[in-house]
């Protein structure tokens, strides 16, 4: 029996376990891998593939990343940001094709007019999203960066359930390598833990082929979202932005194409495997880097697909990296094509249903005293590395 063969085997994967997973490189080796998730998929979720209707709102960002095209210090960037009305009209769209969750995202912004904005936005998409086959309107996800408590809590009050927002990496010191100072690790997970304590579904990811990321740091990142007992994971290849500090490094990122790519692939199958009933999304970002990337996605244990929905003409502007596919994809035409395609996979696509991780369910009938080590706790560990 090979070494893969073994540790499929098991139900609880080690650190080894899941470094030897991500290392896989032999086409057979990763056949049984993506097998092994499929099978942990329909066991511990089911067949379905769930849709949240993209919705990019604003390219605003006071932020400045060093890995991100929306980077405030990106001159060149034609920024905007969508009307209420436009972003209304979108998310109506979404509803009326049988989408029964839409995501909002933007750059990052703390000003109260952003604020205001973001909760009336939510609000009079909910009201106006409630109908026979939606009885709660749509099921609203917000990925609009780190935000005080007191704000997360308006949004989640007029009506966002599920939050966003990526760690990136978990490992400090690549985190502080990527963003500049004033922008903290700490910051950010506490940020998640405030979402948890609030009563949002949270999702969280990181990018994958960063420089100097390693095997075992994103070995840590799946044992990391085990540990804070994550809802949702979104994770992507890092794509170079000419127009960012991290472009210096395109070269041996170009370089590690084709790895990257397959890294992506069984980063999603190992966190299918070890943490077995949280949604995890195909992203835009393996389909920028092959046309099929997302059913690729699909087959590694991911069950959830975001089809853009931004209004055609802003979806240029939003450009976090090169290449982004920019597909018309929200309408029903392309939804019965998509459906195909997944019915080929043996999956189903889920019409008019918000598409809640089991594990949300799961981990709020669980007592106090046996949930996950607090954030703050996790944050100790890995700044004291
Ligand atoms: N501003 C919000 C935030 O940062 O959470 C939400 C929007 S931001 C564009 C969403 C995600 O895009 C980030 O969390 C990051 O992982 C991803 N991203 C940014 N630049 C990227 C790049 N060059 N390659 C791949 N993903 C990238
Ligand atoms: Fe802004 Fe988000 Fe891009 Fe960072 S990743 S620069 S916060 S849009």
């Amino acid at each position: 029996m090979s070494r893969i063969e073994e540790v499929l085997r098991q139900d609880v994967f080690s650190r080894d376990d899941i470094i030897r997973l991500l290392s896989a490189v032999e086409a057979e080796e990763l056949e049984m891998i993506s097998q092994a998730a499929g099978r942990t998929l329909m066991e511990r979720c089911s067949d379905k593939v769930y849709l949240r209707g993209l919705i990019e709102f604003s390219n605003i960002c006071t932020m400045d990343c060093l890995y991100c095209g929306l980077r405030k210090s990106n001159q060149k960037v034609n920024r905007y940001c969508l009307t209420k009305k436009e972003i209304v009209a979108a998310a109506y769209e979404c509803a009326a094709n049988g989408l029964g969750s839409i995501v909002l995202q933007s750059g990052e912004r703390r000003d109260a007019s952003f604020i205001d904005f973001v909760t009336d936005v939510v609000r009079e998409i909910k009201r106006q999203t409630v109908s026979e086959k939606l009885s709660d309107g749509l099921g609203i996800t917000l990925c609009v960066g780190e935000q005080s408590p007191e704000n997360y809590r308006r949004f989640f009050n007029a009506g966002a359930h599920r939050y966003l927002l990526r760690i990136e990496t978990s490992h400090p010191g690549l985190f502080k390598k990527i963003h500049p100072p004033r922008q903290r690790l700490e910051s950010r997970l506490r940020c998640l833990e405030v979402l948890k304590e609030i009563g949002y579904q949270v999702g969280t990811g990181v990018m994958i082929g960063l420089p100097g990321q390693t095997i075992s740091m994103l070995a840590d990142d799946i044992l990391f979202f085990r540990d804070i007992d994550i809802d949702m994971i979104g994770m992507g290849p890092y794509i170079c932005h000419p127009d960012t500090p991290m472009y210096k490094h395109h070269q041996s990122v170009d370089r590690r194409r084709n790895e990257i790519f397959r890294r992506s692939l069984l980063m999603i199958a190992a966190a299918r495997l070890v943490l077995k009933d949280v949604n995890i999304a195909s992203t835009t970002a393996l389909q920028a880097m092959d046309p099929l990337g997302r059913e690729k996605g699909i087959r590694f244990g991911a069950n959830v697909v975001m089809p853009q929905l931004t209004p055609a003409g802003y979806r240029g502007d939003y450009l976090i990296y090169p290449g982004k596919p920019c597909l018309n994809e929200g309408n029903n035409e392309c939804r019965i094509r998509f459906e195909n395609e997944m019915r080929s996979l043996g999956r189903a696509v889920a019409i008019d249903q918000w598409g809640d991780p089991k594990h949300f369910i799961t981990r709020t009938k669980k007592t106090r005293g046996n949930g996950p080590a607090s954030y703050e706790s996790l944050a100790e560990q890995r700044l004291n590395r």
